[in-house]
């Protein structure tokens, strides 16, 4: 495994991004939206940044099966998700790819009447984009590369890691390191 964000990297980041964001709600209460399960440490830490009233919801959306680093299909259970109707919200997801997900979870939310819809990502990566939408808040561009830790797993493991690192070949094969 590679280390691509160290530790001070992402906190750096994540102030960052919660900058940008306040910078455009002001004191605005939000209803923050995390997309399960990858987002829950940067939604941890993210709003712990930021200062207006907010309240917190999740939505669950997975498209990676098992061992498998390439898409299946979505599946989305907004069985969490509190009322949306009239309010300010803002997805935050862990990683935007192809951007499927995201363009998806927005379609459906949408339906839910929300005043505002906006969408913060931690990484975006470069090059892999298939969908004519893009978040409106991002706090790193990387490479694509298949990445582990701060809440992105690799079959269900990894996500305690606290820095960004990416998998390599030997990790994929299950093998140890020599
Ligand atoms: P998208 O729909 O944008 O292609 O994929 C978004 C979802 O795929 C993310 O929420 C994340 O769960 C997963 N994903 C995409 N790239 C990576 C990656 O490099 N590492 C991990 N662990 N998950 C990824
Ligand atoms: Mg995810």
């Amino acid at each position: 495994m590679r280390e691509l964000l160290t530790r001070e990297q992402l906190v750096l980041g994540v102030r960052r991004l919660a900058a940008e964001i306040t910078e455009f709600y002001g004191d605005r209460p939000i209803t923050i939206v995390g997309a399960l399960t990858g987002s829950i440490v940067l939604l941890a830490d993210l709003i712990r940044e930021l200062p207006m009233p907010l309240r917190v919801g999740l939505v669950q959306a997975h498209s990676y099966r098992g061992k498998a680093t390439t898409p299946g299909a979505l599946v989305i259970n907004s069985d969490l998700l509190p009322d949306l109707k009239d309010r300010e919200v803002l997805l935050i997801d862990d990683i935007f790819d192809t951007g499927h997900t995201l363009f998806e979870l927005v379609a459906q939310m949408k339906e839910s009447r929300p005043r505002s819809l906006r969408s913060a990502v931690l990484l975006e990566k470069k090059g892999r984009r298939e969908v004519n939408f893009r978040p409106d808040h991002v706090a790193f561009e990387i490479p694509d590369e298949f990445v582990v830790g701060y809440g992105l797993d690799y079959n269900d493991l990894y996500r305690n890691l606290p820095y960004l690192a990416v998998l390599e070949d030997q990790d994929l094969r299950g093998e140890r390191p020599a």
